[in-house]
């Protein structure tokens, strides 16, 4: 492609995503479609010659388009958000349009020099004390991973790199039933296995980790020759937004020498907020903390800030130095890549700052807030109606309900959600909370207001007594 064919089509795209944006409104938040209907429309072999762009594009509107559920849309109430603010997509654009790689300081002096000052501003925003020092992940899996290795390495005096885990005492890290899959798969990928995640049980409105139950696992399981390496804390899990006591939980750890990681993927956008950080009271003393950029605080994905008390563990864990990757020169820089598992690194934090500067802390504070005021009083008006039941109070912007019905309670819910969805104005997921199928909302996405509130209660009432 020359320059002016790219100037061309790049401005081309950057309007169609400005009229994307423009007109989402107006489409159903997630297509109807059945599987294969997509694939149905592309070719099963790759073309001999190349194809005019102008057939290329018409085909993304034509055949993509229409199969996308839209992420970005103001009625986007299931999962979690994933934001992609327009300021962090044009930053998105200029780092695609440079392509470079970002793993050690040389390969992007800029880059590396401008995520540590980014993530400080980060840290600052979110009350972290300043002994923590922050990197961007790829995403919270990978941060994730990254602590659990660090768990690993820790308890194994820095040996299960070189010798491995078979043979050795059994590794354990404790979490509870409330922390997302990716503490499972980091379990797995690590070599510690499932066997040796410990889940806790929870008790209190927050569904937090009991902790005396925690400490009595831990002795016992050291008495049984095992060997405790670290506890996996959450603030807003991803079900209901549980939240462990974490200053309680780190009381704990400290006793034994534990690592404490705190998973607050989603939540942790909210503690740019004072007022929110009761939630995770204890962070401070921690070891290592995530939260995602690149859900509610409207960094386009992917984009994971994960802060480490110590980093230098970090770096003992992964870093990896062959002689083509050695940095000459002037010492005292950070090459990021020897802080998470992937070498390759893209440049996050030009968005990340495009995105702070553009809308200020106040900015983002203030949409946080509204969310959090919207959704809890639209948990309200349904906690109002003599059919709907609040199932788990709003941690947040994210609660739980349930329609009654003389039937079958968890069918009935079922259906009503797909209908819900069906109808396409809104889009809703479900989870189970002691076993019984709830619908969860959440509301975060950058662009939605008051009115889509009130239009998620038009839609949920009117469709529950439609179905009834
Ligand atoms: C979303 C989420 C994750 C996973 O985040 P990724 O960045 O997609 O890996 C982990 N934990 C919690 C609590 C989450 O909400």
């Amino acid at each position: 492609m020359d320059s002016n064919a790219f100037r061309e089509w790049s401005t081309k795209a950057a309007e169609w995503g400005a009229d994307y944006r423009a007109t989402i409104r107006e489409r159903p938040v997630r297509p109807a479609m059945t599987p294969g209907e997509t694939a149905a429309r592309i070719p099963g072999a790759p073309p001999e010659a190349g194809e005019p762009m102008e057939r290329i594009f018409a085909d993304f509107e034509d055949v993509i388009v229409p199969g996308m559920t839209h992420w970005q849309h103001p009625r986007f109430f299931a999962y979690f958000p994933a934001n992609a603010a327009p300021v962090s997509v044009v930053a998105e654009y200029l780092v695609s349009a440079m392509a470079a790689q970002c793993m050690l300081w040389q390969t992007s002096p800029a880059a590396t020099e401008l995520e540590t000052k980014v993530l400080d501003w980060l840290r600052q925003a979110i009350g972290l004390p300043d002994s923590f020092a922050g990197v961007i992940q790829d995403s919270a899996s990978s941060a994730t991973l990254a602590a659990v290795l660090v768990m690993r390495e820790r308890a194994l005096h820095w040996n299960g790199n070189k010798i491995g885990l078979s043979g050795g005492d059994r590794v354990r890290v404790y979490a509870s039933g409330q922390v997302h899959t990716s503490i499972d798969r980091a379990i797995w990928v690590s070599g510690i296995g499932e066997e040796n995640l410990v889940r806790i049980p929870v008790k209190g409105p927050l569904r937090g980790m009991d902790v005396e139950a925690l400490d009595t696992a831990i002795v016992s399981d050291l008495e049984s020759g095992y060997r405790p390496a670290g506890i996996v804390a959450c603030t807003g899990g991803t079900s209901t937004g549980a939240c462990d006591d974490v200053a309680a939980v780190v009381e704990v750890a400290r006793r034994y020498g534990l690592y404490v990681h705190v998973d607050a993927a989603w939540a942790g956008a909210a503690m740019i907020c004072e007022e929110f950080r009761t939630l995770w009271r204890g962070v401070e003393v921690a070891d290592s903390v995530v939260f995602n950029p690149h859900k509610w605080l409207g960094a386009q994905f992917d984009c994971s800030a994960h802060f480490l008390r110590n980093p230098e563990d970090l770096v003992r864990t992964l870093a990896i130095q062959p002689e083509y990757l050695k940095t000459h020169g002037k010492d005292g820089f950070i090459n990021y890549s020897e802080w998470s598992v992937p070498l390759g690194r893209r440049f996050r934090a030009l968005k990340l700052w495009f995105l702070i500067r553009y809308h200020g802390l106040s900015g983002l504070k203030t949409t946080i807030r509204n969310h959090v005021a919207w959704s809890q009083s639209l948990a309200q008006r349904l906690a109002a109606e003599p059919d709907f039941e609040i199932v788990t109070d709003p941690v947040l912007s994210l609660f739980s309900f349930r329609h009654w019905t003389d039937g079958d309670m968890d069918q009935h819910n079922q259906a009503l959600l797909n209908a819900i969805n069906d109808d396409g104005r809104i889009y809703l997921t479900q989870t189970r909370v002691d076993g019984r199928l709830v619908i969860r909302f959440q509301a975060g996405q950058f662009e939605m207001t008051e009115t889509d509130a009130e239009t998620a209660f038009d839609v949920i009432v009117e469709m529950a007594r439609k179905s009834l």
